[in-house]
């Protein structure tokens, strides 16, 4: 939706126009996975498929939001005494974001809100990161709280772990607070430090969802979790981080198989970081497709969170890019998307080898999306 319209749309619900907007990206993650929340490294990058929310401050204390993707329902809550979760579901990510804000002692003021986007909701782009890091955005500006980008990430983490009880890493706020226009996002999950990463003019971004339902997400991921933590401390560290091969190798015969193989990935995944920023800025696709392939085995073989739809997604998307393209699953796993690097004039060889295949094989449709590096958080005055 264009400006305008969205502006028109704004006046028509709430009778006044708005005074500004914040725009915050989704992302999606190159390489480095499940390395977040064992210190590690990983390199997302935001992507130009953003949540838009105009707002005006209001003279009482309520908070009304309004959504383009869920017409008629809304939501409405005081900012005064407790935030609790209310009847609408997406409503509850606004009282998130509003109840860790208020926990950590800002002062909040009343808003009115309506929200656009097109971050496609789960489909492994982080729509929720990106509503979370938009709506932290508006309480910093409209509040005035001179705020980070890394505390209003921080605060949207908040806001997912403790008010919407899904437990991620910093790696999506992070990224949707702080992106930068055409460049990846290298983090060190430890101290949070971040280096954007130039990502050659000549390479695309391609993202395709298998579009497989995702089943018993939540005890498969806290078991790795429990994993990694107690290889970690079999290996007398405190995180994997600060594991090498020989530590792993050393402490092997104390290990069960399943904490050797879930530490092996984080270790040899958080080398293929490093390696891959190297490759990124000599746009040397050679080393990007082997890093990339070596990460999705190493997710497939050590950490055992692909599914059959996404191992195949893979190889129909590798056999259609050949040495043009470096491709491997992305995400949480357990279905969800991968993510191909190629050429631009590369990308209908995707398409079309998609659309051929992967429904033939696995009686699903996939989606294709083509992002481009984008912006982090940005809010303006009308
Ligand atoms: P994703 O992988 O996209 O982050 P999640 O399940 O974590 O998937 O988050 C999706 C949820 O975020 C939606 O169910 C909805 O509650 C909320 N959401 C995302 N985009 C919007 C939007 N444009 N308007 C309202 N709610 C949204
Ligand atoms: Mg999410």
């Amino acid at each position: 939706m264009t400006n305008n319209s969205f502006n028109e749309k704004f006046e028509e619900i709430y009778k006044q126009s708005a005074q500004a907007i914040s725009i915050a990206p989704g992302r999606v993650n190159l390489i480095g996975e499940f390395t977040d929340y064992n210190n590690g490294f990983v390199l997302p990058c935001a992507l130009e498929f953003a949540t838009r929310i105009l707002y005006k401050k209001r003279e009482d204390n309520k908070v009304v939001v309004h959504s383009l993707h869920y017409p008629g329902e809304h939501d409405e809550f005081s900012i005064d005494g407790d935030i609790t979760p209310g009847e609408s579901q997406w409503g509850n990510y606004i009282r998130a974001v509003a109840f860790v804000f208020k926990r950590q002692g800002h002062q909040l003021c009343g808003l009115d809100l309506l929200i656009d986007s097109n971050v496609p909701q789960g489909s492994g782009l982080s729509s929720s990161a990106a509503l979370e890091v938009s709506m932290g955005g508006i309480f910093n500006q409209a509040c005035q709280l001179n705020l980070s980008g890394q505390a209003i990430a921080l605060l949207g983490q908040e806001a997912e772990n403790d008010f919407m009880d899904c437990q991620c890493g910093i790696m999506d706020q992070l990224v949707s607070a702080n992106g930068k226009k055409g460049h990846a996002l290298l983090m060190d999950c430890r101290s949070l430090e971040t280096q954007s990463v130039s990502i050659p003019e000549d390479l695309s971004i391609v993202i395709v969802n298998s579009n497989y339902p995702r089943k018993l997400v939540d005890s498969e991921y806290n078991q790795r979790r429990i994993d990694c933590e107690e290889a970690a401390s079999k290996m007398s560290v405190s995180s994997l981080r600060d594991a090498t091969l020989d530590n792993l190798n050393a402490a092997r015969s104390i290990m069960t198989d399943n904490e050797y193989k879930r530490a092996h990935h984080v270790i040899t995944e958080n080398h293929r970081v490093l390696n891959a920023v190297e490759a990124l800025k000599n746009n040397n696709m050679k080393t990007l497709r082997e890093l990339m392939t070596a990460s999705h085995q190493s997710l497939k073989n050590d950490f055992e969170v692909t599914v059959p739809e996404t191992d195949g997604l893979v190889q129909i998307c590798q056999e259609a890019l050949g040495t043009q393209g470096a491709v491997r699953m992305t995400g949480g796993g357990f279905g969800g998307a991968i993510v191909c690097l190629c050429r631009h004039d590369d990308i209908a060889k995707i398409k079309e080898a998609v659309e051929a295949q992967y429904h033939a094989r696995f009686n699903i449709h996939a989606s294709i999306y083509v992002g481009k590096a984008g912006d982090g958080l940005q809010v303006s005055e009308l």
